[in-house]
């Protein structure tokens, strides 16, 4: 016999069971009425080992009955799971939130650089693959477009497409970019991020946190460049660089001004595209993580971290380029000690770090034992990129359980771990930080390189971690509610089912926002990108009815 005795169960302020009790005796069928009509328990009773399968049922079922568009949703999503192009088909539909970690110049397809290239007569080195400005030793770029297998060729050294038997990944993904580069700079970056942002929107991403540029390559080199420290007085530095802010930060308003009109005219959506509906660009400062100099690297994050005081378009601060590199290894203390330094005295801005991207084919054990940590710690990282090689951190459980507890958010990108550090299915740690309770998010990386998109990345992880339609739309929540943008959640003390009370019915068919509801949209920009969350998953799920 199973005895519930008091139940409850309330979303935000909408109570669907108050004080049930019931006894659901061996062979009995029993059903809950929720109050849309549907039933919402169907607990089958018929031996001792059904106890747990019938409190299951009673945890997993009961809540659908209260969100009925949900589930039809569930029904549809579970119907189609296990057959890719149907999985597809209901993946790109359904509202993805935001996409948190996407490098700009990874994220171009191939096919695209070469129309670049082709429009800016560059050469093509088929030695190298790589464009150039050369007439020695290289053919027309618009050749390849008529023969094929030299556009084969060329495809294979510039993405990760296809098998790749005598490079590894890693070496392939990295040396992608200089094949490529010289046409990056040749094309519009207007015309770059256009491309990028129209095949979010045609995921049904609602807002993005780019990697990209943030002022002109000229403006950042006169800011960046030349800064001699000398040993440790990092005071005299940033005094120093104070002196370049105000030149740097104009450069950058102008710069993303006119980047916010192009983008959106490129696009199709009213202007500017960082404030626009249906998609709300952001942007993160990025630089490489992999010079020599330690000066170079102080200027660079000083340089970022003075743009997002003037701007609140640039939301947060990234280092990039491989980690595993040399001097990314060798340089990783100072440059941590760096970020704290400018971060105390910066006004504490958002920081996202790569941290983890590594397996043992690619750094010693020593560096990966404290790698993520340390991110967090020293280096004040709000959320982890990758985040691969957890399970070697020391004390991994009291970490984990800190990342739980103070939402450290995993930006996870399963496509670029399986191209770069062949770590997939059950060799990557998405089931760890999902056990731990430690937020993540799905990510796109660079999918132009990876010939993937944010639809994909959704599907991977429904096909390889079996994950329920009512758990994917948690993590598609967690991208809104880790994002970099300012002001109170929707939802109180991170759970999902806990709704402030000016929004409790948001998740009914024909909710509209009270003027009180309105008034806090107003006051957070947070709140307002998930209660447009919130509502596209309701128009979404009504189309299962
Ligand atoms: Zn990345």
């Amino acid at each position: 016999m199973i005895r519930i005795k008091h139940l409850c169960k309330s979303f935000g302020e909408l109570m669907v069971l108050k004080d049930v009790s019931t006894e659901i005796q061996q062979g009995e069928v029993v059903s809950i009425i929720g109050p849309s009509g549907t039933s919402i328990m169907k607990a089958l009773w018929s031996s001792k080992r059904s106890i747990a399968l019938a409190m299951f049922l009673l945890v997993l079922v009961v809540p659908l009955g209260a969100l009925a568009n949900e589930a039809t949703a569930l029904k549809e999503f579970e119907s189609v799971k296990y057959n890719e192009p149907l999985l597809i088909g209901f993946l790109r539909g359904m509202p993805k939130g935001a996409d948190l970690h996407n490098h700009v110049s990874g994220a171009i397809f191939a096919e695209y650089m070469l129309d670049a290239a082709v429009a800016s007569n560059l050469n093509a080195d088929m030695t190298t693959g790589a464009f150039t400005t050369s007439t020695v030793n290289t053919i027309p770029a618009s050749r390849l477009k008529t023969d094929t297998t030299l556009m084969r060729k060329f495809l294979d050294v510039a993405s990760m497409r296809g098998d790749y038997p005598d490079v590894n990944g890693h070496d392939l993904f990295f040396d992608a970019f200089k094949k490529f580069g010289p046409a990056l700079g040749q094309m519009e970056y207007s015309r770059i991020m256009a491309e990028v942002v129209k095949r979010a929107k045609g995921q049904n991403v609602q807002y993005m946190e780019l990697m990209g540029a943030v002022a002109p390559r000229e403006a950042m080199n006169a800011a960046q460049s030349g800064l001699v420290i000398g040993g440790e007085d990092w005071e005299k530095a940033l005094k120093t660089m104070q002196q370049r802010f105000p030149a740097l930060m104009d450069a950058s308003k102008t710069y993303l001004d006119k980047l916010d009109m192009d983008v959106a005219e490129q696009v199709g959506v009213p202007g500017p595209i960082t404030d626009s509906s249906p998609i709300k660009i952001r942007y993160i400062y990025s630089t490489s993580r992999t010079g020599k100099s330690t000066d170079d690297f102080f200027a660079a994050i000083a340089c970022g971290m003075a743009i997002m005081q003037n701007d609140h378009r640039v939301v947060g601060i990234n280092i990039v380029s491989p980690e595993d590199d040399y001097y990314a290894r060798q340089n990783f203390d100072t440059q941590m000690r760096m970020i704290d330094f400018l971060w105390q005295r910066m006004g504490k801005p958002n920081i996202t770090l790569h941290a983890g991207e590594l397996t043992l084919e690619y750094s010693p054990v020593e560096v990966m034992n404290s790698r993520i940590r340390e991110s967090i710690e020293m280096g004040h990282a709000k959320r982890i990129g990758h985040g691969v090689s957890i399970a070697w951190e020391d004390n991994l459980a009291e970490l984990l359980g800190k990342m739980h507890k103070e939402g450290i958010a995993v930006e996870i990108c399963l496509t670029s771990n399986a191209g770069i550090l062949k770590v997939s299915g059950d060799q990557h740690p998405l089931p760890l930080y999902r056990k731990a309770r430690v937020p993540f998010t799905l990510n796109t990386d660079d999918e132009g390189i990876n010939r993937s998109n944010l639809t994909m990345e959704f599907v991977k992880t429904v096909r390889t971690y079996q994950l329920s339609y009512v758990e994917l739309k948690d993590i598609v929540r967690n991208s809104i509610e880790y994002a970099f943008l300012p002001g109170d959640s929707l939802y109180i003390g991170g759970n999902y089912t806990a709704l402030r009370p000016e929004f409790a019915h948001i998740r009914g068919r024909d909710w509209q926002p009270s003027n009180m509801a309105q008034a806090l949209m107003a006051k957070s920009e947070k709140l307002r990108e998930e209660v447009t969350l919130e509502r596209a998953f309701v128009e979404f799920e009504k189309k299962f009815d």
